[in-house]
């Protein structure tokens, strides 16, 4: 039996912003009050995992020890199998350290070269750990397309070169609760909330 959350609140172990939102928004129905890692000044430890899942254990592990409250932490990424599932796990790190994600969609574009609208699909890792070091982990995905040029202002990270199966826009360009809908993070929540929030 996967383990239940009690607790009023929820430490979101992200301090990426976009991410922060998403993972509130979607916490919102549940009465359950997130809180950022960023907010609490909780340190951001190294992902040295080599799958999503175990890097999204790793941070929420880190921050439900550090804080002694049960911490929620997402690990994501695009995953291109043309590229041999690159940039898969790295997909923050392609953004170099100034976090410039028009620089790694410049670099997905470059490596595929004329296959411009190659098979892609977002996975998310999402995991609930305790202070005790106990996870819940569940994986997400959406399926879709690359797309080049970038498109859409909307969403953040790889979005403009993203086009989800059975629609025209990218996820830059998509309605957000639509998004929210669809997306790899919604897919892992929807796991999540019916194994320990419903
Ligand atoms: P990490 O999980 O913090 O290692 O970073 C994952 C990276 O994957 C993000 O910084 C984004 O670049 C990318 N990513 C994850 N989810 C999404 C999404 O919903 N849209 C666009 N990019 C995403």
């Amino acid at each position: 039996m996967p383990r239940r959350l009690e607790a009023p609140r929820l430490i979101v172990a992200s301090h990426n912003p976009g991410k922060v939102k998403e993972i509130s928004a979607l916490l919102a129905p549940f009465a359950i009050d997130a809180v950022s890692a960023g907010a609490l000044n909780l340190p951001e430890p190294e992902e040295t995992g080599d799958t999503f899942i175990a890097n999204a254990e790793l941070k929420a592990r880190a921050a439900a020890t550090a804080a002694n409250e049960p911490a929620l932490a997402d690990d994501s990424g695009l995953v291109v199998p043309a590229l041999d599932g690159a940039p898969g796990i790295y997909s923050a790190r392609w953004a170099g350290p100034g976090k410039d994600f028009a620089v790694a969609m410049d670099r997905v574009a470059h490596e595929i070269g004329d296959r411009h609208d190659a098979d892609a699909h977002f996975v998310c890792a999402l995991s609930l750990c305790w202070p005790d070091s106990h996870c819940e982990t569940f994986e997400g995905k959406v399926f879709g397309r690359l797309t080049f040029p970038p498109r859409g202002e909307r969403g953040f990270g790889y979005d403009p070169i993203f086009v989800p199966n059975d629609h025209n826009v990218t996820f830059g360009e998509m309605d957000p609760a639509e998004k929210d809908r669809i997306s790899h993070r919604a897919d892992a929540f929807r796991q999540l909330t019916t194994a320990c929030l419903a």
